[in-house]
């Protein structure tokens, strides 16, 4: 067992979930209460990387993702600037949580990994594999779905659908999933 530093308390085991979350999927989320089952606590650090093109605004993330665990006290929802290693070292996080969902994935994290713990080398990161009902979520395909006007109820929360809809200009009312008979 890992022995504690001098001065170190004992606060519970806490992990830091970074992303984008340009909009928060069911993937994400799926992996955060996983989480929760290791940690007693997640911290959900939203990026704020003004040179990478967001849908939704870092205020309009932290928002959304705040009302998604505002009934779940051991999710804490923040956001970061710059380096995940310094945000990590304002917290007391010894740990990086992350998600796979396919081996594309893999080399890119491998490597971010990597480098986190050059910079930080008391921190690793968790890797867990994606629920079989998202392997296929990104963030990414959930704004290109909505951006056509496709259903993509059950794969974020209600409440992103409906902004996602806003964004969109899409009429706000429930739309039909699309099936195998459209
Ligand atoms: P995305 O890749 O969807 O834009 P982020 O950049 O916000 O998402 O990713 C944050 C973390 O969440 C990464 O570790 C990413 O691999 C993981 N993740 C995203 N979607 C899923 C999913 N459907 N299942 C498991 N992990 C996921």
């Amino acid at each position: 067992m890992a022995r504690k530093r001098k001065g170190e308390e004992d606060m519970g085991k806490v992990a830091i979930y970074a992303g984008s979350f340009d909009p928060i999927t069911y993937g994400h989320i799926d992996i955060i209460e996983r989480g929760l089952e290791i940690f007693d606590k997640v911290i959900v650090a939203i990026a704020n990387n003004v040179e990478k093109r967001s849908l939704f605004t870092i205020e309009e993330r932290l928002k959304m993702t705040k009302s998604i665990f505002k009934d779940t006290p051991n999710v804490i929802v923040d956001s970061f600037k710059g380096l995940l290693v310094d945000y990590v070292a304002k917290t007391n996080a010894k740990v990086i949580l992350r998600g796979l969902r396919a081996t594309s994935d893999f080399e890119y994290e491998f490597h971010m990994a990597s480098m986190n713990r050059t910079l930080n080398t008391h921190l690793d990161t968790l890797f867990m594999m994606t629920s079989k009902d998202y392997f296929f979520v990104s963030s990414r395909t959930i704004k290109e779905v909505a951006r056509l006007g496709g259903g993509v109820e059950g794969l974020v929360p209600d409440l992103i659908v409906r902004r996602l809809k806003e964004k969109f200009k899409l009429p706000v009312t429930k739309r039909k999933q699309i099936g195998w008979d459209d």
